[in-house]
């Protein structure tokens, strides 16, 4: 299966190169920050949100190529989403990262994901992957709170 490692590979590396929807929005709706200090890992997340879809979605990483490259998917994969879909996105990923799912069940959305799933093997490197969806999944509450609110 080297042929498979070394797309997973690639994938990962061009995700962390060349992270999408890098930085941050200028006055965003939402704004949270998650950090990972096993590893080191810190990341802002902005997004605007408005009728219950994420409109505009970007992620400032700075860590490791894992907890990057998973970020950099995430955001691609979450951009354009409404809130609902993309809390069932969350536990998707989530439900394969902590082993009770297969990469073959992820949704097509997350098809590149599936190259981390070789991580689950190491609990460390777990949290660097879980770390942009777990900050997403703040973020989510948030934009929910604040559409509660009255503000948007
Ligand atoms: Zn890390």
């Amino acid at each position: 299966m080297a042929a498979v490692d070394d797309l997973y590979r690639d994938i990962l590396l061009d995700h962390h190169k060349n992270p999408r929807r890098y930085g941050r929005i200028e006055h965003p709706d939402v704004t949270v920050e998650g950090a990972n200090p096993l590893c080191g890992d810190e990341m802002v997340l902005t997004m605007n949100v408005s009728n219950g879809r994420i409109r505009e979605l970007r992620l400032e990483s700075h860590g490791c190529s894992i907890s990057r490259a998973s970020g950099s998917m995430m955001a691609e994969a979450i951009e354009g989403r409404t809130l609902a879909q993309a809390k069932e996105l969350v536990s998707a990923f989530k439900g394969m990262m902590m082993g009770k799912a297969s990469a073959e069940d992820l949704p097509p959305e997350l098809e590149d994901l599936e190259a981390l799933e070789g991580v689950r093997s190491f609990p460390v490197r777990v949290k660097c992957a879980l770390l942009a969806w777990n900050t997403l999944l703040e973020g989510l509450d948030a934009a929910e709170g604040a559409g509660r609110d009255g503000h948007h």
